[in-house]
C-alpha cells in the first residue's frame, strides 16, 4: 500500500512508492489464484478477498490502487460490491475492473459501467492484457497520488505565504503608523521652533533695543555730567580765588567767629572740587577708556603707595605685600584699584596705627587679589551696598570721602572681566578682594 509522504514545507514530490495495493475479488481460490500469478510479475501488493463482503472489509482497512472484481458472486455480485464500493466516499474514485464471463448481455455491460467501472476484462482473459491495464491504473494512481502531494505542499506554501504577507502587512501598519506620528512630532517641533527662534528673536530685539537705550542715556548722562562738572568748575574757581583774597585782605581784622566761616567755605568748596574730579574719573571710566597691556603689578603698586605716601607715614601705617606678576590689564585701572582700596585702609582705622597686607594668587585662569586691614570693619549688611555711587556708612566729619572709590574699584574690576567682594568683621578689620582673569 502506498503512504502519502508527510509533507514538510520544504518538501519535495513523494518518492515513487515501492508497492502499491491491489484488491483481487473472485468467489473462486482458483480464479484468485490464476489472477495472483498473472499480476504477481507487476510486484505490487495484492490482497485477496472471496465476497464483497470481505472485499469490503479490505476496503475499510486500508488504500487499493485498483480493484479486481468478478461479477458473478453468489452472496453479493460484482455489481452491487462495486456500488457499494462507490457509496464510499474514499472508493468514488477507486477504478475497478470487472471480470465477466463471454457472452453477457450489453444490458449487464452497461449495468457495470453505472456502477462505476472503469473497464472490463473477459473471461477467460488475456494475462498480457489484464496485466497492462492493471499497470496502467497503478501509474494513474502513483500520478494522481503525487498530484495529489504536489498540490498539498503547494497549499502549505500558499498558507506559509499568506501568514508570510499577513506579517508583512502588520509591519507595513506599524511602520506606516510610526511614520506617521514621525512626521507628527517632527511638525511639532518644526513649529516649536520656529516659535522658540521667534521668541529669542523677539527678546533679542528687545534687549538691543534696550541697551540702545541705555547706551543713549548713560551717553546723555555722561554728557550731562561732564557739561554740570565743568559748568560748575568755573564758578567753583570764582569763589575759591574769591574768597582766598578776602581771606588776605581781612587778615587780622576778622573776629574769630568769621575767620571759622571763612574756613567753611573755602573746605566746602574744596569738597565740591574733590566730588566734582570723581564724578569726572568715574563717568570716564568705559568701554572707550579701558586699554589692556601687559602691566608690571610691582610697578603700580609702588606708584599707588608713593601717592599714598603722606596717610601711611602719617598714620605709622605697616604696609606687607606679596610679590605682584605682571599680567595683560589697564595700568590706569590698576592703580586706580590699589590706590582706593589702601586708602581706604588707611582712612578706615581705629586708634592703632593701620597693618595692611596685598596679596597676590593665581588661580586656574585668573589671579586673585586682596587688600586686608584692621581697621574699624564693616557690617555685612553694607557688604553690597558701599560698592554704590555715594554710599558711605559714616559722617564727613569722622571719615572724609564722597562715596565714590568702591564704585569706580567695582566698575574698573568689572570692565577687565573679573569680580570684587569684601569679607569683614566691625572691629576687626575689612578684606577687600578682586579677581583678573588671565589673558595671553
Ligand atoms: P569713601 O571712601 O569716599 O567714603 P568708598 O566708596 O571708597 O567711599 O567707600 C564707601 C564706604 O565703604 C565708606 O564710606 C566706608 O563706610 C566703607 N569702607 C570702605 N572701605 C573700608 C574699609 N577698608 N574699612 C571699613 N569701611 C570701609
Amino acid at each position: 500500500m502506498m503512504e502519502p509522504e508527510p509533507s514538510g514545507q520544504t518538501g519535495m514530490v513523494a518518492e515513487k512508492p515501492t508497492q502499491v495495493s491491489i484488491l483481487l475479488v473472485d468467489d473462486e481460490p482458483a480464479n484468485l489464484l490464476a489472477l495472483e500469478a498473472v499480476l504477481g510479475k507487476l510486484g505490487q501488493n495484492l490482497i485477496k478477498a472471496r465476497s464483497g463482503k470481505e472485499a469490503l472489509r479490505h476496503l475499510i482497512q486500508e488504500e487499493f490502487a485498483l480493484i479486481i472484481l468478478d461479477v458473478s458472486m453468489p452472496d453479493m455480485d460484482g455489481f452491487e460490491t462495486a456500488r457499494l464500493i462507490r457509496e464510499r466516499d474514499k472508493n468514488r474514485l477507486t477504478p475497478i475492473i470487472f471480470l465477466t464471463a463471454v457472452g453477457k448481455s450489453e444490458h449487464e455491460i452497461f449495468k457495470g459501467y453505472k456502477a462505476g467501472a472503469v473497464d472490463y476484462i473477459l473471461k477467460p482473459f488475456v494475462p498480457e492484457i489484464l496485466r497492462s491495464k492493471a499497470a496502467i491504473f497503478i501509474e494513474l494512481y502513483e500520478k494522481t497520488n503525487q498530484v495529489r502531494l504536489l498540490n498539498e505542499e503547494l497549499k502549505l506554501h500558499a498558507r506559509d505565504l499568506e501568514g508570510a504577507n499577513q506579517d508583512l502587512k502588520r509591519e507595513v501598519a506599524v511602520r506606516q503608523r510610526a511614520e506617521q506620528e514621525l512626521r507628527v512630532s517632527e511638525e511639532k517641533l518644526r513649529e516649536l521652533n520656529v516659535a522658540l527662534e521667534q521668541r529669542v528673536a523677539e527678546r533679542t530685539n528687545a534687549l538691543e533695543e534696550k541697551a540702545r537705550e541705555l547706551g543713549r542715556s548713560n551717553a546723555e548722562l555722561q554728557q550731562f555730567v561732564h557739561v554740570a562738572s565743568h559748568d560748575l568748575k568755573e564758578p567753583l574757581r570764582t569763589i575759591n580765588s574769591f574768597v582766598q583774597l578776602l581771606q588776605m585782605k581781612l587778615k587780622g581784622a576778622l573776629d574769630p567767629e568769621a575767620e571759622e566761616y571763612i574756613k567753611y567755605v573755602v573746605e566746602g568748596a574744596h569738597r565740591i572740587q574733590q566730588l566734582i574730579g570723581d564724578l569726572l574719573s568715574y563717568t570716564r571710566l568705559g568701554a572707550q577708556s579701558y586699554s589692556p597691556q601687559k602691566v608690571d603689578l610691582e610697578k603700580v603698586l609702588d606708584n599707588a603707595l608713593s601717592n599714598l605716601n603722606i596717610a601711611i607715614v602719617e598714620s605709622r601705617a605697616e604696609i606687607h605685600r606679596d610679590p605682584l606678576p605682571q599680567l595683560v590689564a589697564d595700568p590706569t585701572y590698576m592703580l586706580l584699584l590699589f590706590q582706593n582700596l589702601i586708602g581706604n585702609a588707611l582712612k578706615f582705622r581705629d586708634k592703632k596705627p593701620p597693618r595692611i597686607r596685598i596679596t597676590a594668587r593665581q588661580k586656574d585662569d585668573h589671579w586673585s587679589f586682596s587688600v586686608e586691614d584692621n581697621g574699624i570693619g564693616i557690617d555685612p549688611q553694607y557688604f553690597s551696598k558701599i560698592f554704590t555711587v555715594f554710599q558711605r556708612l559714616h559722617s564727613r566729619d569722622q571719615y572724609p570721602g564722597t562715596g565714590i572709590g568702591l564704585a569706580l574699584c567695582k566698575k574698573v574690576v568689572e570692565q577687565q572681566g573679573g569680580r570684587i567682594w569684601v569679607e569683614s568683621q566691625v572691629g576687626v578689620g575689612s578684606n577687600f578682594s578682586f579677581t583678573i582673569p588671565i589673558k595671553e
